[in-house]
């Protein structure tokens, strides 16, 4: 079975709480999904082991071959709760829940990790998994690093920072919410870059002058939809209007990109991608 899409950045369980049909949408469309780890209300460490359960049984649940569910696990820099503030490491039982799931192959990585407001915390949060990464990430698994939508530019200045101390992770990173106007500074870093078609964040009109300004683009972005509460209207429009940039571009940053990051299988030759097992070679874009 083939795919046109693959959605490399969504939230699929707070979708399901809010529009529990999306998974049929996303069949219908032939859009397969990444469901980023985020625990929107997060009072105990206690809680973060069971969402990631959570999140596994979803995607297990949901899952078809027009539509595979994956799923990245981590701390959301919004969801550190109060009791991990005072800790030396990150707690051994969270370790070995990362560890796990990193053996399942729906789980296709870290993430999503990053700096939201900034400050020691979120930072101490942040390095604890990029640590805890290059010492056990096993070597077919990615890392989705979140930049936020305040004092963006001044965020990301500092997380690429930290990224340039994790150089064994640099092919499998990727960060995400890349706009136009940041793609001067992350473009030079030799990570992949997501591009998150949501209002608030890249307009569908900015991505086509975007693609027109600058067709190397389509070499480096993953286009995604970091849906959550609600489906992204301009995803969707991106997905359903073929007529918007030519099909070779379309393809690159709707699915290719996206199954070359995750290292996902690519199947027959006739423009059809046969969905499902992961494959363990490296992303391949820092060859260019
Ligand atoms: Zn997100």
């Amino acid at each position: 079975m083939m795919i046109r899409a693959l959605d490399a950045h969504c939230h699929a369980d707070i979708l399901m709480r809010h529009l529990p049909s999306f998974p049929n949408l996303y069949r219908e469309m032939g859009c397969g999904c990444v469901t980023w780890a985020y625990l929107e209300t997060a009072h105990s460490r206690e809680e973060y082991i069971p969402y990631w359960n959570g999140l596994r049984n979803l995607c297990r649940a949901v899952e078809s071959s027009e539509s595979p569910f994956y799923y990245l696990v981590g701390i959301h820099p919004r969801s550190i709760t109060e009791d991990m503030k005072s800790l030396p490491e990150l707690p051994a039982e969270l370790c070995e829940s990362l560890a796990e799931h990193l053996r399942d192959p729906l789980c296709l990585g870290l993430g999503e990790l990053g700096l939201d407001k900034g400050g020691r915390i979120e930072e101490q949060v942040l390095l604890w998994q990029l640590d805890w990464a290059v010492r056990h990430l096993p070597e077919a698994k990615r890392i989705g690093v979140h930049t936020p939508r305040q004092r963006k530019e001044e965020a990301t200045r500092r997380t690429l920072d930290i990224l340039d101390d994790f150089k064994p992770l640099a092919s499998r990173l990727l960060i995400d919410h890349v706009t136009p106007a940041l793609w001067p500074m992350v473009s030079e870093k030799p990570y992949w870059m997501g591009m998150t078609l949501q209002d608030g964040k890249v307009s569908l009109d900015e991505l086509i002058s975007f693609a027109a300004a600058c067709p190397s683009f389509s070499d480096r972005i993953i286009v995604n939809s970091d849906g959550a509460k609600a489906l992204s209207r301009p995803f969707l429009d991106f997905l359903r209007r073929e007529e918007l940039l030519d099909a070779e571009c379309r393809r690159a940053v709707l699915r290719d990109n996206a199954l070359r990051f995750y290292g996902l299988s690519l199947g027959r030759a006739d423009d059809g991608l046969q969905c499902g097992s992961q494959i363990n070679e490296g992303s391949d874009h820092e060859k260019r």
